[in-house]
Order: C-alpha cells, then structure tokens, then sequence
C-alpha cells in the first residue's frame, strides 16, 4: 500500500459498509466528488476492485481503501474496521449502509432469516460503530448515518424479519444519538422509501413508484454539510406516489 501523500492526509474520510451498489455507492460517489477519501466493504471482491480503479482514476489525489467482508461475520467486520483504521487516522463520516432485504411473514419466513436479517441488517451496525466510536470520541467529532427504511417506522404485511431488523436499527440510532449528543458527534437516521437498487431486482414496477438512490445520496451530504451546531436527527423520503 503506497504512502499517503500530504493532500490525502488533510482530506476527510467516509467510512461505509456496502459500498458497490444502490444507496452505498451513491453515497461513495457524493462524498468522493467533494474530495472524501473513502473506506468501504462489500463481498463481491470484483465489484471493489473495478470501483476502486474507477474512483482512482477519477480522483487521484484522493486515496480509497475497499476490502472485502461479510458485516454478518463480526469478526470480519472488526477486521476490516481495524485495518480502515490503519490506513486512515481519522473517519469523519461512519455510515451504516449495508442490508439485505427477504420477504416474508413472521408464520411463514424461511426458518433462518430471521437471524440472517438481523445480523446483515442490524449487528453489522452495531459492532462496526462499536470499533470506529473510540477514534471518533478521541476526535471529539464525526457523523454517523445509520441507513434505516419506511419499514423500521411502519409494519406491512410480507415485511416480517426485515421490518424487525429496521425497527432494530432505528432503535440503534436513538440511543447513539441520545449517547452522543454531548460528545460533538452527530447521528442521523435516513429513513427512505422504495429505491430502485439491486434490491429490487426482477420488479415489474415502474421507475416511477422509485426513488433514484442518487437522491438518497444528495440528503446524506445535504445533512453532513451543514453547520456545526445542526444535527439532522431523521432524512425521511418517500417516492412522491408514496409506499408500494
Ligand atoms: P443493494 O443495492 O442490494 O446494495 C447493497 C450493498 O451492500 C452492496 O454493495 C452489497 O455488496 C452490500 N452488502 C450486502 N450484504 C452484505 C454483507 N453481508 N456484507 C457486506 N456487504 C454487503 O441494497 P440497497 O437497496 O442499496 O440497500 C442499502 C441499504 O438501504 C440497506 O440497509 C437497505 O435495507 C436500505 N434501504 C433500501 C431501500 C430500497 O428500497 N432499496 C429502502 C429503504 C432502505 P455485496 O453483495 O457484494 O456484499
């Protein structure tokens, strides 16, 4: 790994967790075109690798670290946040991004979703804000987004464990902000509605019932870029047709 230069060092850094597709890598692609260097982690090693050379491309006096790791492994995910770590002596934004979404209802779910869900969607968040706080609380400063969902403030049949565990990640996002506040570290909860990623694949709906991720991504740094006093508590967004 080459040696950062003096530029890269003043830079700030995003740290992300599912950062190769949908409202990951929109956020990446914000916070990357206002000079962020970025941290991030996704298990397809293909995917990392083609946007790291893309971002280093775009912006080479920026430097990026991508490793693969599954969030639903802990001691994965302490890995990965540790060498981050190594490579960054300081993260200025921690978003909490990565989750998978599976159908079902409580009765009827695939017998290990249930766990599935709540280590992808909501452990992953805790342990990986677990290993970034003590640098943050040295700073005395930093910016958590925790990417929540209209199905952690709203039950809907057919939302089962993902609903659980977003209910979960909203709960996550209270007490860190209610621990923080005195701590000069901010904490928001981004609360879209449907978004047309990946998670959508094979939907017969129309683009329009969506939400563009790009737009999730413009609130997040809308949210980051405000003045020093602002905390941004809820980014809640739907599409303008509302809930599918
Ligand atoms: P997506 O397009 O499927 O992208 C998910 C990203 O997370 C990918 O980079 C994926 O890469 C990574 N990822 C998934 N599971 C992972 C794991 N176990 N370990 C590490 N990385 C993992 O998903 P998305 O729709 O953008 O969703 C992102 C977040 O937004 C999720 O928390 C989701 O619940 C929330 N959200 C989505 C919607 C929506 O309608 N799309 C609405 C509200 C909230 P790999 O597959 O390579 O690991």
């Amino acid at each position: 790994m080459r040696e950062a230069s003096k530029f890269e060092a003043m830079l700030k850094t995003i740290l992300i967790s599912g950062c190769t597709k949908g409202i990951g890598l929109a956020i990446v692609h914000k916070f990357a075109g206002n000079e962020f260097n970025v941290a991030g982690c996704a298990r397809n090693q293909a995917e990392l690798t083609e946007l790291f050379k893309e971002l280093s491309v775009k912006y080479p006096n920026q430097k990026f670290f991508f490793e693969t790791c599954d969030v639903a492994n802990k001691d994965a995910l302490k890995d990965f946040a540790q060498d981050a770590l190594k490579e960054f002596g300081k993260i200025d934004v921690l978003v909490n991004n990565a989750g998978i979404y599976l159908p079902g209802m409580v009765q009827d779910e695939a017998a290990g979703n249930f766990e599935l869900l709540m280590a992808t969607n909501v452990n992953s968040a805790y342990h990986l804000t677990r290993a970034i706080l003590p640098l943050m609380l040295n700073q005395k400063s930093g910016h958590i987004f925790n990417i929540c969902s209209t199905a952690s403030i709203m039950a809907y049949p057919n939302g089962g464990s993902y609903s659980i565990s977003k209910y979960a990640m909203m709960g996550l996002n209270q007490v860190l902000r209610a621990e923080l506040k005195n701590k000069n570290i901010k904490v928001t909860a981004v609360i879209p509605g449907a978004t047309l990623t990946n998670s959508w694949d094979g939907t017969e709906l129309p683009e329009e019932r969506f939400l563009p991720a790009s737009d999730i991504a413009k609130m997040v740094w809308a949210a980051y870029d405000l003045s020093d006093t602002a905390n941004v508590e809820e980014i809640l967004i739907r599409p303008v047709l509302g809930d599918i």
